[in-house]
């Protein structure tokens, strides 16, 4: 019998690039702002580009599915497309704008993007203290 690794997050895809190990001190000296749980979320990723709106959609999906966050749907929603819908493939509206929060610390997240014009958006916490970094691709 080979002894199985199991891996929970091995699946997950993340935003941010991966960062080379630093020096392990034993001290986690990570911004305290937001959970382990949604941490990987808390990034500014630039959407300038389909490919790149169809990653955040396809991570902010995952991340629904496995229960790190939860969509947040206003009451009179600017979008005719459920986020739902959208990560199952539909195509997204010419403004794209969908409201999420962690299920764990309550972070607010947001995707919006302007994708007529072609002139973008990001993903992104609502609360500009709480991204770790930015993503420009
Ligand atoms: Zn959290």
């Amino acid at each position: 019998m080979v002894p199985q690794i199991v891996d929970n997050s091995a699946h997950r895809l993340r935003l941010y690039r991966p960062i080379s190990p630093a020096k392990s001190t034993g001290i986690l000296t990570e911004p305290s702002v937001a959970c382990n749980q949604c941490a990987d979320l808390c990034v500014r990723y630039a959407i300038r580009h389909p490919r790149e709106l169809r990653k955040a959609i396809q991570i902010a999906g995952e991340n629904i599915a496995d229960k790190t966050i939860a969509e947040v749907i206003p009451e009179s929603p600017c979008v005719s497309v459920s986020f739902v819908e959208l990560a199952k493939g539909a195509v997204w509206d010419d403004v794209v704008e969908y409201h999420f929060r962690c299920l764990h610390c309550d972070e607010k997240f947001w995707l919006h993007a302007e994708t007529y014009h072609g002139s973008g958006g990001y993903w992104e916490p609502k609360d500009p203290k709480s991204i770790r970094e930015n993503i420009t691709n």
